[in-house]
């Protein structure tokens, strides 16, 4: 499995938090990293632990969200929905987790932090979301199988992985 960001965030302080973040799932838990630059806004990525690719916004919509089933099915909205307003991709700051495959199983629709979305929205958003996993990467997700989990399970729901 991989984790993946949709950069730049908007908001410098909150891009280069999503980075570290990403550092840290990567060396503390080996969880393989990387970005796609669709947006570039802020300083060049340097000392970064994984992959970083230059693409826009229409190839990852095309690759990644559109008509993706399995993200249909664990997101609220529709891809389009989610990621289209007014007719415009709106991608940049969020992250998603992609499996083997290279399927992208599960996105933030909401880039940032929960604050100023309203109750509910934590399981919406990319940076609650990366400071979840960052803690305890077996929290929102069971590593075995990607199952997007509440974080108060002791087990993973779909597979019966026993969270630690
Ligand atoms: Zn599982």
């Amino acid at each position: 499995m991989k984790v993946r960001y949709y950069a730049d965030a908007e908001i410098r302080e909150m891009h280069n938090h999503a980075i570290r973040l990403l550092a840290q799932l990567h060396d503390d838990h080996d969880i393989t990293v990387e970005i796609d630059r669709i947006d570039e806004q802020h300083d060049p990525i340097t000392d970064f632990p994984g992959e970083v690719r230059r693409l826009s916004a229409e190839e990852v919509y095309e690759r990644d969200l559109k008509r993706n089933r399995a993200l249909n099915a664990v997101i609220e909205q529709t891809p389009s929905e989610a990621f289209k307003h007014y007719g415009k991709l709106d991608i940049a700051g969020n992250v998603a987790v992609v499996d083997e495959e290279g399927t992208v199983q599960w996105a933030s629709t909401l880039p940032g932090y929960a604050d100023g979305y309203g109750p509910g929205a934590e399981a919406q958003t990319a940076m609650d979301f990366l400071e979840d996993i960052s803690t305890s990467p077996s929290n929102r997700i069971c590593i075995e199988c990607l199952h997007l989990l509440d974080g108060d399970e002791n087990f993973c729901p779909n597979c019966g992985y026993d969270l630690p």
